[in-house]
């Protein structure tokens, strides 16, 4: 094996480690989420479809803000309760996308993207996890007005974790859908793919829906099978990131690749091909000669490939 190139500390993942506790038993009772609201100290964080409004900084965003202030902004289509910051409620104000496009024009505001704040680092560390919880949660809320099961209005109830159907009764609950996103290595080789989406430049781990009837490992092993044509064998768990895009679990993974003849399905992907340690190094560093590049560490998939490139994955050497 070639040796380990040092990669210096270890970058933080983005939206993990959350500081609120959910205080899952204070959505039960609307009188106690009335209470939180009144309190003075209670905030909120104002999401409209991809963009999340902030008020400007020198540094970036400030995206708490007062309640009364947040429905000032724009007519709230939803409210929902993210949970306790020392007993201070957090709360989701979904305001719609051309509502939050309008505010782009208030030169108080700094209304952009979450990929753009958490690549940038445009809000403190601590308000990405909440930000994304309310963006997943939101986004369900928005496209849920209506029962999948006989097409009435549904409404929203316990602070946002629940919709009832009125007319067939049935629940809807919020839905987090699973992607499984893996590194698959042979040798001292690991395999990256690029997607016409993507950055110019920018090569990273494959990924893809876990399916019904599907476990994590069986999803990895097809999505690497149908995208690049590899075949996989042993597939080791490394971590999850939510992902707020709309409202995904990522489950990093590493597989043993048991085939290196790579055949790309370009309706996936714009390439694939086989790294080694040393170049990947590079990409990581963001010291590549011709520019190559991985996701930056907010991605979990900079991490899977960190991992491996550092000796760390499990299963794969
Ligand atoms: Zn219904």
């Amino acid at each position: 094996m070639s040796p380990r190139p040092d990669l210096g500390p270890k970058p933080k993942l983005g939206y993990i480690a959350s500081r609120l506790e959910r205080g899952a038993d204070r959505r039960l009772d609307a009188a106690v989420l009335s209470a939180l609201e009144a309190d003075p100290r209670a905030g909120a964080y104002v999401v409209g479809g991809e963009l999340v409004i902030t008020k400007k900084t020198p540094q970036g965003g400030d995206p708490l803000f007062a309640l009364a202030d947040a429905r000032a902004l724009a007519e709230p289509q939803e409210r929902v309760f993210l949970g306790l910051a020392a007993e201070a409620a957090r709360f989701g104000i979904g305001i719609g996308q051309p509502a939050a496009e309008t505010l782009k024009g208030r030169a108080d505001l700094l209304v952009t993207d979450l990929r753009t704040i958490a690549v940038q680092g445009l809000v403190e560390a601590d308000h990405l996890p909440p930000i994304a919880e309310a963006k997943a949660l939101l986004t369900w809320h928005s496209r849920h007005r209506f029962c999948s099961n006989c097409g009435a209005p549904t409404r929203p109830l316990e602070g946002g974790w629940r919709r009832e159907c009125p007319a067939c009764k049935v629940e809807h609950f919020p839905r987090t859908d699973p992607v499984v996103i893996m590194l698959a290595v042979r040798g001292d080789a690991c395999l990256l793919g690029r997607s016409a989406r993507f950055a110019s430049a920018m090569w990273s781990c494959l990924a893809g829906f876990v399916e019904p009837g599907e476990s994590i490992e069986e999803a990895v092993r097809r999505e690497v099978r149908e995208e690049a044509g590899i075949v996989c064998g042993q597939v080791d768990y490394f971590a999850s990131q939510p992902w707020p895009f709309p409202m995904s679990l990522m489950i990093g993974c590493h597989a043993e690749a048991l085939t290196s003849d790579i055949k790309v399905d370009a309706s996936e992907l714009e390439g694939a091909r086989w790294f080694d340690r040393e170049e990947v190094a590079l990409m990581l560093l963001r010291r590549h000669p011709d520019g190559l590049a991985t996701p930056p560490p907010v991605a979990i998939a900079h991490h899977i490939i960190r991992a491996w490139v550092e000796g760390e994955a499990r299963g794969v050497a």
